[in-house]
């Protein structure tokens, strides 16, 4: 066996792939990889329903990539890490950041706890293209607005580190005493998502074959296409970057090395997006519930429950509303322009407070993460940095004409619209009752009536941005 033997400790990182921890305790020692469930201690960013069944997919792929040789506990980091290192004698500890401010602050106190004890703890970035340290303005502080962050910040800063492979050799310390994923109790009692998984492959094989994929069937059209929900053109690889099972590394050196198009651009922008919300997060450590804008707080939120039922439900009466909810509910994932419609609609159309927004995403999506999902959120709703200015409401009608002209999207999703002539699928209600019955829709009955009128809603949210902002 080599010595010494090197705890990994996995958090949002489970590949074997440009993996810097791991790479580091492989080529330094025998690696004991560990994980550990602490449910009770991320308190209110514990994992959703959705993230859990995908974090039991991808740990058990992970497992395997470790040949079975992944050490589970349950518990609080600090006393299992402290308890291992007695144990085997272990004077070393490596990890790959995280960045959300509540893993902050616990590493933090393990790493403060784990010198104490004479433990050596290094930790590595494996996880974003830059530091949010390292892209900063020339005064200090830091961005708040994209296109300056990304083109002056970014763009300008050292190269993203390139991406290592997988060790050549590994050798393993099996601990004593632990768990098998199963017992992590990840997957619900209820098999709601059995269906939804049928078009993910979890795991750092799936997210390969994903950018591949991508790469060669959509890339080339991400631009214009990235905008058309019934089509793929975009990656999908949200939840693959998550949990970590592929490195913003490898996507942007896989795409950095085919010629320079306008496509590729675009797609390193949203990389791009991704690395805007961390820092906004890094900087920020109360982004997910506090506006950035502080103006907001005094907003008038209107607490409606039955519509906040409908929208999570896909039941406004607004098409393309629902099927993004519907799209949502039903694979755990929603196409980026459709979040921004339905997002749009709940915090404008219906002055329902962005959080609640967030929390029902934070649960459905398999790529939910506290950042880009906070950051897009306050974006949405104009309170946050570099947002969509309040008075900028989309409209969900012409939005669906737009980006969805044959409502392909719409039918896929709601099925009882299916037979409406695409001239009246964005809105059902312009349709004559003729044309309704010939399509067998009784709306109120076999789908709902609009939940309010666009028209009057946009300007009733104009009239709130007004009335507040002039306080
Ligand atoms: C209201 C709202 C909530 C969102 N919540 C989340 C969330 O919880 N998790 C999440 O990963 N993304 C979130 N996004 C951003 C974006 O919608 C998704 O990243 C994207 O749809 C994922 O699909 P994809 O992997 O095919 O993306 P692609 O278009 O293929 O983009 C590649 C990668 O770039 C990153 N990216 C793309 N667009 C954005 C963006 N606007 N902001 C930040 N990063 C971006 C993602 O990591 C994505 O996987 C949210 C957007 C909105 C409007």
């Amino acid at each position: 066996m080599k010595t010494p033997i090197i705890i990994y400790w996995l958090r949002q990182d489970l590949r074997i792939a440009d993996n810097q921890a791991l790479h580091y305790a492989a080529n330094n020692g025998t690696v004991l990889p560990v994980y550990i469930w602490d449910e009770v201690n991320s308190q209110e960013f514990t994992l959703g329903a959705a993230s859990k069944v995908w974090l039991h997919y991808s740990l058990q792929n992970l497992n395997q990539n470790l040949e079975n040789k992944l050490a589970i506990y349950t518990g609080n980091p600090l006393d299992i890490l402290l308890e291992l290192c007695t144990r085997y004698k272990i004077t070393q500890v490596v990890w790959n950041r995280c960045y959300e401010p509540w893993q902050i602050n616990r590493d933090k106190n393990i790493k403060h706890h784990l010198m104490t004890k004479n433990i050596q703890v290094t930790s590595f970035n494996a996880s974003l293209l830059w530091e949010p340290w390292e892209i900063q303005k020339k005064d200090g502080s830091y961005y708040k607005v994209f296109t300056p962050f990304y083109r002056n910040g970014c763009l300008q800063a050292t190269q993203p580190r390139q991406p290592l492979a997988v060790p050549r050799e590994i050798s393993y310390f099996q601990a004593e005493n632990t768990l098998a994923v199963e017992d992590l109790s990840l997957l619900p009692t209820i098999d709601w998502y059995s269906k939804t998984l049928t078009d993910w492959q979890i795991g750092e094989q799936g997210a390969q074959q994903k950018l591949w994929w991508f790469v060669e069937k959509a890339l080339y059209n991400y631009k214009e296409g990235r905008n058309l929900p019934a089509k793929r053109y975009t990656s999908l690889l949200a939840p693959h970057l998550h949990f970590g099972e592929i490195s913003p590394n490898q996507i942007w050196y896989v795409v950095k090395q085919l010629p320079e198009e306008q496509n590729i651009d675009c797609f390193c922008s949203e990389l791009g997006w991704r690395e805007f919300s961390y820092s906004q997060i890094y900087f920020n450590s109360d982004l997910p519930w506090q506006n950035l804008q502080r103006k907001f707080d005094k907003f008038p939120w209107q607490h409606n429950q039955d519509k906040l039922r409908a929208w999570q439900r896909g039941m406004t009466g607004i098409p393309i509303v629902d099927a993004g909810m519907r799209e949502l509910w039903q694979t755990g994932y929603m196409h980026n322009r459709v979040r921004m419609i339905v997002g749009s609609f709940l915090v404008k159309n219906l002055l329902i407070d962005w959080r609640y927004g967030a929390k029902w995403f934070w649960d459905c999506l398999f790529d939910a993460d506290l950042a880009n999902n906070s950051a897009s959120w306050q974006w949405i709703a104009g309170c946050g940095a570099d947002a969509a200015p309040y008075f900028r409401i989309f409209n969900p009608i012409t939005q669906g004409e737009k980006f969805d002209p044959d409502g392909e999207y719409i039918r896929k999703y709601i099925p009882e619209l299916r037979q409406l002539p695409t001239k009246y699928i964005f809105n059902p209600i312009d349709a004559p009752s003729a044309v309704l019955k010939n399509a067998n829709i009784i709306l109120g009955e076999t789908y709902p009536m609009p939940i309010v009128d666009i028209k009057e809603s946009r300007q009733q949210a104009l009239d709130a941005f007004k009335a507040f902002s002039a306080e």
